[in-house]
């Protein structure tokens, strides 16, 4: 208990930027550059313990140890699809928490989409992450970690960063605004905040808020219905932030940063997939500046939803593209590893 406590007193120095790091060391009495050394071993070589600093000395290395605590994740499981590059993770975090990232091989370079939160608490009804409902935000250095532990695994690069992974980043918005800043940071890891997404089930607010910060990223919207009704039906977080209220902050959104949104729509056999819910989806979207990416739902064996026919994907792509609207079908990867989003966390969490 007493040693628990001393490591939650230590300074997260991993979810620090490079200028707070050097404030926090010059309050140690120590040079400033030291900071842009510890910066670099954390975000570019991504060392796992103070000791392998080959530059830092003895004594402050003592001093980093007493007050300060590197997150490193440590890999629990990995499954490996045969049929493609596609990797799931489990990873558990100093507390015993467990989460879950994917690996994905594209033309385009390695792509890893990241959880948010331990957990979630918006009760989508679909997804099996939110049947535990939330256990913690992650700090900014989890989420990184994430990423740098799968860079280490692969030997290759990270080129592109999804944030679709269990939790809602913008229920998380403080950790993930330094995340951001951290991941595309040009003495980081520097990835550009272009090939970083973000998806949210539609927190208004926040959404209205990051518009502000004016970032180049790309933000997703889990829209999955095309009325509010049915929305509702799918969606708790539907009740809160109405249909109409969302699509105005798209709106806002496309106006301050210059970003085109991508909507995303889990296609569910019989409750969406009907010519009539792409008419009226083309009739919501028509006006923004957006794209439409469609995901045959991937039944949870908690619920009965189901995947749309074959037909029916075709068809709701064509009468969107019919009205203007670009739209993408989500390629299936690592489908021998699937099981739906969240599930390997889950079933971990359960034995
Ligand atoms: N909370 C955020 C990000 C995590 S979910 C959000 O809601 O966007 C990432 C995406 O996967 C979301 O679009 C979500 O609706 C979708 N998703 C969750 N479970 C799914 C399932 N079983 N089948 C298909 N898509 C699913």
């Amino acid at each position: 208990m007493e040693r628990e406590m001393q490591y939650s007193a230590k300074q997260d120095i991993k979810s620090l930027n490079q200028k707070e790091l050097e404030n926090l060391f010059v309050s140690f009495g120590e040079k400033s550059f030291r900071a842009r050394q510890v910066y670099h071993w954390m975000h570019v070589k991504h060392a796992t313990s103070f000791d392998e600093m080959s530059n830092i000395s003895k004594s402050f290395k003592e001093k980093l140890e007493e007050c300060c605590a590197l997150t490193v994740l440590r890999q629990k499981l990995v499954q490996r699809s045969t049929l493609d590059e596609t990797a799931k993770y489990l990873f558990e975090l100093a507390d015993g928490n467990m989460i879950e990232s994917v690996r994905m091989k594209y033309k385009h370079g390695n792509s890893v989409c990241i959880s948010s939160q331990a957990g979630c608490r918006m009760g989508c009804r679909f997804c099996a992450s939110t049947l535990g409902g939330l256990t913690r935000n992650l700090t900014p250095a989890e989420m990184l970690d994430q990423i740098y532990r799968i860079q280490e695994d692969i030997g290759e690069r990270v080129s592109h960063v999804v944030v679709m992974g269990t939790g809602e980043p913008l229920d998380n918005y403080d950790h993930l605004l330094k995340f951001l800043e951290l991941l595309s940071d040009e003495n980081g890891l520097n990835i550009s905040q272009r090939n970083i997404t973000v998806s949210t089930c539609g927190i208004v607010p926040n959404m209205r808020k990051l518009a502000k910060e004016k970032l180049q990223i790309t933000l997703a919207i889990s829209l999955h219905a095309s009325s509010q009704e049915k929305r509702e039906e799918l969606m708790p977080v539907a009740r809160k932030y109405g249909i109409d209220e969302l699509l105005k902050a798209c709106e806002e959104y496309f106006v301050q940063t210059g970003r085109r949104i991508t909507f995303e729509y889990s296609l569910v056999g019989g409750v969406n997939d009907q010519p009539q819910d792409a008419r009226k989806l083309a009739g919501l979207i028509r006006g923004l500046n957006c794209h439409v990416n469609l995901i045959p739902v991937n039944p949870i064996k908690e619920r009965a939803y189901v995947q749309p026919a074959g037909q029916a994907v075709m068809d709701f792509k064509q009468i969107l593209e019919k009205q203007g609207i670009t739209v993408t079908v989500r390629r299936e990867m690592g489908r021998d590893i699937d099981g739906a989003c969240g599930q390997l966390r889950r079933r971990q969490m359960n034995k």
